[in-house]
Order: C-alpha cells, then sequence, then structure tokens
C-alpha cells in the first residue's frame, strides 16, 4: 500500500476543510500561538500589542485576555479597542508593586486628524505625542492631560527602507535635539511629561534596536521626575525564511531592565517598563489560504496563478516580502512529489502581482511540490501586516478571517459581499 501525505493543517484544524467552510483567500489565525507569543515577553511591565499589525476584534479580545493592552493609531483603532473591551482609562488596582497605574489604550501618532482628536478627548485616552503640534492642540483640549512624547533618536533600522521610522528620512517622533524646547512648551501649556517612547523600525535586529536603550536614557534624565513609564517600542523580528531563529528576547529585556533601574534610582520612584511588538505577537500565527486557479507555462517559466493577489496580501509587492508556501493537495494533504521551481502570481490585472519577488520588484521562482487547479497554496507568517492591508482594488471583496483555536474554527469576520463593495456609492 502506498503511504499517505500527513494532512496539512493551521492551528490542529485541516486547510482544505477551512477552505471548504469558509471559501478562499482566507485568513486563517492559530489562537494558541498568539497566546504562546503573548506569554514570551512575560518579563516586561506591559505588553503593548500594535494593532496595526492585525486587528481583528477576536485577535484582540484574546490577547486582552492575556493581559496585554494596545496601541491604537487611528480614531478607527480607538473604536476597535473599546469594541474589544478595553477600557479607555487605566483600571483602578491595576497598580502593581508599585508601578503607575497602565493605559490600556493608547493612541500613538504624529497628527491628530479630526476624528482621532475627537475620540481622544471624549473617551480621555492617553495620547503619545510625535509632533509639538499634537502637544499644542491637546492643551487646548485636556488641559491639564498627562502625554508620553514619541522621540526620534536621530537614527533608524528597518527590515526595509520603508519600515525605517527614526532618523532624518523619516517623519515620526520628535527630533531628539528639540526635546528641551518641547518640554519648556509642555509645561507652559500644563501637560505633564509621564512617558517617553522610541520606536525606530520594524522587522530590526536586536543588536539596533538595542540601541535606543541608551537613546532612550539619555533622553529620560531631560525630562526627568515626572517620567513614570518608558516603552521601548516595537520591531521585534520574526524569523520567516527557513534559516532564520528567534531572537534572544531575554538579553534584549535585561538591557532594557537596566535601564530602568537606573533610572529609578535617579528618580526615586518606581518606572514602569513597556514593549510595543505589534508583528511579533501575531505574523507566525496567520496563514493565507489561496486555491490555485491556473497553471501556465511562460517560455522556461512555470506560473502557479491562485486567487489572493496584493489585493489580499500586500507584503510581498511592498518589500519584496518572503512568505513561506506549502502546497496542499485538494485532499488536505501535503502535495507528494519532488519540487520544482514556479513563480506564484495572483489574479489582478496588474503586471507586480507576484508572490515570488524581491525587493525593487525582481520576480523569483520558488522550488514547490507539484500543484494543479484545485490544490491550496498556504502562504504562511502572514498574520502580521496581512489582512490590515488587504485593499479592494480591482473591486475584489476583503477574504475572510478566521480564528482556529486547537482545531476548533470560527468565522471572526465573514467575507465581504458585492453589495459591501459599492456601499455609499451613488451614480
Ligand atoms: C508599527 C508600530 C509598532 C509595531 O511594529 P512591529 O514591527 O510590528 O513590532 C510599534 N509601535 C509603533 C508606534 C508603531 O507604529
Amino acid at each position: 500500500m502506498q503511504q499517505q501525505e500527513p494532512v496539512e493543517t493551521i492551528g490542529g484544524a485541516s486547510v482544505a476543510e477551512l477552505a471548504q467552510c469558509y471559501g478562499t483567500p482566507l485568513y486563517a489565525y492559530d489562537a494558541e500561538m498568539i497566546r504562546r507569543r503573548c506569554r514570551d515577553l512575560a518579563a516586561w511591565d506591559t505588553v503593548r500589542f500594535a494593532q496595526k499589525a492585525c486587528s481583528n476584534l477576536a485577535v484582540l479580545d484574546l490577547i486582552r485576555r492575556e493581559g496585554v493592552v494596545v496601541d491604537a493609531v487611528s480614531a478607527g483603532e480607538i473604536h476597535r479597542a473599546l469594541a474589544a473591551g478595553f477600557s479607555p482609562h487605566p483600571v483602578a488596582g491595576a497598580d502593581d508593586n508599585g508601578l503607575p497605574p497602565v493605559h490600556p489604550i493608547v493612541y500613538t501618532a504624529d497628527i491628530f486628524d479630526r476624528e482621532s482628536l475627537e475620540a481622544v478627548v471624549s473617551h480621555g485616552i492617553h495620547v503619545n505625542c510625535g509632533s509639538a503640534d499634537m502637544l499644542t492642540q491637546l492643551a487646548e483640549r485636556m488641559p491639564g492631560a498627562s502625554v508620553t512624547l514619541r522621540v526620534n533618536p536621530g537614527f533608524g533600522h528597518g527590515h526595509s527602507q520603508k519600515t525605517n521610522t527614526g532618523g532624518e528620512g523619516s517623519k515620526h517622533g520628535i527630533w531628539h535635539e528639540d526635546i528641551p524646547e518641547v518640554l519648556k512648551q509642555a509645561e507652559w501649556a500644563g501637560l505633564m511629561v509621564s512617558g517617553l517612547h522610541m520606536h525606530i523600525g520594524s522587522g530590526s535586529d536586536l543588536e539596533h534596536l538595542a540601541e535606543v536603550a541608551g537613546a532612550l536614557e539619555r533622553i529620560a534624565v531631560e525630562v526627568g521626575r515626572s517620567l513614570t513609564t518608558i516603552s521601548a517600542g516595537g520591531g521585534l523580528p520574526v524569523p520567516y525564511r527557513p534559516h532564520e531563529s528567534h531572537a534572544d528576547l531575554s538579553g534584549y529585556f535585561q538591557l532594557w531592565d537596566a535601564t530602568r533601574r537606573r533610572l529609578e534610582d535617579r528618580f526615586g520612584h518606581r518606572v514602569r517598563l513597556e514593549i510595543e511588538p505589534g508583528r511579533y505577537l501575531t505574523a507566525e500565527s496567520g496563514s493565507l489560504v489561496t486555491e490555485v486557479r491556473a497553471v501556465k507555462r511562460m517560455g522556461s517559466k512555470r506560473y502557479l496563478l491562485v486567487d489572493a493577489g496584493f489585493n489580499t496580501l500586500a507584503r510581498p509587492v511592498l518589500y519584496g516580502s518572503y512568505h513561506p508556501i506549502r502546497v496542499v493537495a485538494a485532499n488536505g494533504r501535503a502535495a507528494a512529489g519532488s519540487p520544482e521551481d514556479v513563480v506564484v502570481g495572483g489574479p489582478l490585472c496588474e503586471s507586480g502581482d507576484i508572490f515570488t519577488q524581491e525587493e525593487g520588484g525582481f520576480v523569483t521562482t520558488r522550488p514547490l511540490a507539484p500543484a494543479d487547479v484545485g490544490d491550496f497554496l498556504v502562504l504562511d507568517i502572514a498574520g502580521a501586516y496581512g489582512f490590515v492591508m488587504a485593499s479592494n482594488y480591482n473591486s475584489k471583496p476583503l477574504p475572510a478571517e478566521v480564528m482556529v483555536d486547537a482545531g476548533t474554527h470560527r468565522l471572526v469576520r465573514a467575507r465581504q459581499t458585492p453589495a459591501d463593495l459599492i456601499r455609499g456609492e451613488t451614480t
């Protein structure tokens, strides 16, 4: 008897079953993986999820139950956080070991658009200010508020130039040399600077991220004793490629913990230490399930065309990002046979709609097990900056999202309908 390939799964649920239940393309999240990543960071006083990485309400609810709080970068994200059960104010009694209370939701941005200022004021949300203008605008509406300052330390690092968020080439934060002036401005305006924050890039290596601790400490001394919370920002990398491994999180924590302790000694009071990961908490939990709809040859190159495109997962076309790809036969088992080099593309009328490309748009191939129309391709490590960057380009509906928990699955966002696509439009 011929040996059967194993059934391919996401969080213990069969890929083929998920595809059958919810249709493709489909995002599926493994709840247990998100919990594990939350718990990896338990040493930090506060883990604040940068929800822009994956903001489905079910994900927010899950991380809230893990004791994680959230960052919001827009009025819409404040709305999501409230809908997922986060309180706008510090919860009484949340204070541990003399640490200052945690703000369950923090608005972090370089501007207030009118909606976000209204949302912040009406709910009394704590603000992390990335520009001096935000301080002025906040002071007018919330005199006496405490604020966090986001500082651009003058250097940055990211997995791509587009994810570098420090240095002169970045629009983010208050320039480090302007801090003394901004502190005076805050004082005149009657705002209290209680927090300091830096975020220099996404998916950086920890060596570069570690430089932030020194820069933050210097500026913390300038801010002085009003400071009760420091944030290391996000940017924790995850291994996307087979040869990559997880970073040394405990060494990273120890560096920041030492920084925090020195500040506590200097100020004579406790200082809360936050970390603000997006990617780290959800990237590995998420998979994009697609169906192969055409297989064709262009000269020497073999193309697999699937029903998801950069409208569904934009990272490859934006950054040349790599996602592992699994071939799952229509019967749900791992595809058998020796791998062949293929180009994987989507359905869009756009030649850049290719998942196997490098930064700069160069098309590459991937060795994949043989696939036919009706088989599935699963793009893994797609749980961060995946669904949230999906669009309606080419009038494609946003895909469904599904939460898988120990083999059981439930729909957490319905696939859009044709009616959704034209909602609000008139002729
Ligand atoms: C995007 C962002 C993060 C998260 O970045 P990751 O690389 O996903 O960890 C954290 N903080 C701020 C202010 C951000 O804009």
